[in-house]
């Protein structure tokens, strides 16, 4: 079984949901079943209800779990491992105060040596501390790994000392309810971030401990660098899933960049069924990799290019084809959906004649040219079935030529000075003339007709 557990402590970060999806590809690829296992043993740091916005992402991005857990249900299970440890003198209570220990670790400062453990310490406080730790007895051997991207990974003892398993409360740590749970799903590999490299020999050594022999696969992903180079951290707004898909990015889109990170790809746009088909976590560079956002919005707007007009439309929140139809034509100088929602609601809001386009104010040709075109609407002419007739025609009832008819033709049916081809918009904007030929401002049209 794969999993993949988040903590309910803030936001999805695109570095976790990279860590799911891969979890999830490699669930199918070894026709296991992949199951999600919400962590939420740090009770002050759980947000309420984010492992429901957790799910709700995992949900949109196809990413379905066979099974899910909140680990806190688990606490029993992992009272009694703990227990077991207690009786095979492999964990043991300890008494030390929080200032005990923080003197320890001022004498290591000054001393310049590293802070360790000593279990000689254990009882020295047990008249004064009532409420003692449950530790787990260091490491005596180096405990080794592979990992599918870093390689052969080895750690001394002295890098493993007696760590806590059980808080004084009972709660367990994050290292001993996750390796007590990965024991408990018989999770077979394991797809995280390269924060929790130095975790693994502890999890290694509880599950040793309590007889687990099993060898679990494991794959550390390198960080997630922001713009600047600098680790992408929850300030960083791109960082954040739920932002992404604010801005119009594309569930299918954000995955296939997050897939490609630092990875050689046999194409560039695939879907998630597709990479399944060939991902080879193996591949994945050794390295940090910066978060390239003009990479996704070029793979964005891929994937948009894929969709057909009725989908198109359905993403925009229309039932009208036509909507999607020009929100294809906008891809052209867009990449979200939603600059595209910009683009077409600027066609139909009332146009700013008033504005100065690229220096140049057509306020007067706007006017001249909308009279001529409220006629030929009005009049409901034959004239205004293809573009090439209604230009010609509106440019000679006008009287204005060059750019002077150009530039306002396009303000008065797009909202802009420049941008896609009329002649490829015109047939989908055709019989929304009268709703786009509107001029904004108390100075309406009529004042000057
Ligand atoms: N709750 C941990 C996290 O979100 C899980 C790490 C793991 O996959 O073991 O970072």
């Amino acid at each position: 079984m794969l999993r993949f557990a988040p903590s309910p402590t803030g936001d999805m970060h695109i570095g976790n949901l990279r860590a799911a999806v891969f979890n999830y590809i490699i669930a199918k690829q070894k026709g296991e079943k992949f199951l999600v296992r919400i962590e939420d043993t740090d009770l002050s740091r759980n947000i309420e209800g984010k492992d429901k916005e957790i799910l709700a992402i995992l949900n949109l991005f196809g990413l379905l779990w066979d099974d899910l857990v909140y680990q806190s249900h688990n606490f029993k299970h992992h009272h009694s491992f703990a227990q077991h440890l207690i009786k095979e003198n492999k964990a043991f209570y300890c008494y030390c105060t929080k200032e005990f220990l923080e003197q320890k670790k001022q004498e290591a400062i000054e001393n310049k040596v590293a802070f360790r453990y000593d279990d000689a310490w254990a009882e020295l406080e047990k008249q004064s501390n009532l409420k003692p730790v449950v530790r787990l007895k260091g490491a005596k051997e180096s405990i080794e790994f592979y990992d599918e991207i870093k390689g052969h990974l080895q750690f001394a003892p002295a890098e493993i000392d007696s760590f806590v398993i059980l808080r004084e409360d009972g709660v367990p740590t994050y290292n001993f309810a996750c390796a007590c749970d990965d024991m408990i799903y018989n999770i077979d590999f394991i797809v995280r971030g390269e924060d929790h490299v130095s975790n693994t020999p502890k999890q290694i050594l509880i599950q040793t401990s309590l007889g687990y022999d099993k060898k679990i696969g494991y794959a550390h992903l390198p960080i997630i660098l922001g713009e600047s180079g600098r680790k992408m951290s929850k300030r960083d707004s791109a960082s954040s899933v739920s932002w992404l898909l604010e801005q119009g990015f594309l569930p299918q889109a954000i995955m296939n960049y997050l897939i490609s990170m630092g990875n050689k790809t046999p194409t560039e746009i695939f879907t998630l069924s597709e990479a399944i088909e060939w991902f080879d976590i193996t591949n994945i560079a050794k390295s940090p990799v910066k978060f390239d956002i003009k990479r996704l919005r070029y793979i964005n707007r891929e994937h948009l290019k894929r969709l057909n007009e009725d989908e198109f439309a359905l993403l925009l929140q229309s039932k009208d084809t036509t909507i999607g139809a020009i929100g294809k034509i906008y891809l052209e100088e867009t990449s979200t959906l939603n600059e595209i929602r910009e683009k077409i609601e600027m066609i139909f809001s009332p146009k700013d004649i008033k504005k100065l386009y690229e220096n140049e104010n057509f306020e007067f040709e706007c006017i001249e040219l909308f009279k001529v075109l409220d006629l030929l609407i009005m009049q409901e002419s034959k004239i205004l079935d293809d573009y090439d007739s209604f230009k010609n025609e509106a440019m000679k009832l006008s009287n204005l030529r060059g750019k002077k008819f150009f530039k306002p033709l396009r303000i008065l049916l797009t909202g802009e000075s420049h941008g896609v081809d009329l002649n490829i918009l015109y047939p989908y904007i055709r019989f929304y003339l009268k709703d786009i030929l509107r001029i904004r401002g108390e100075n309406d049209i009529s004042q000057h007709i």
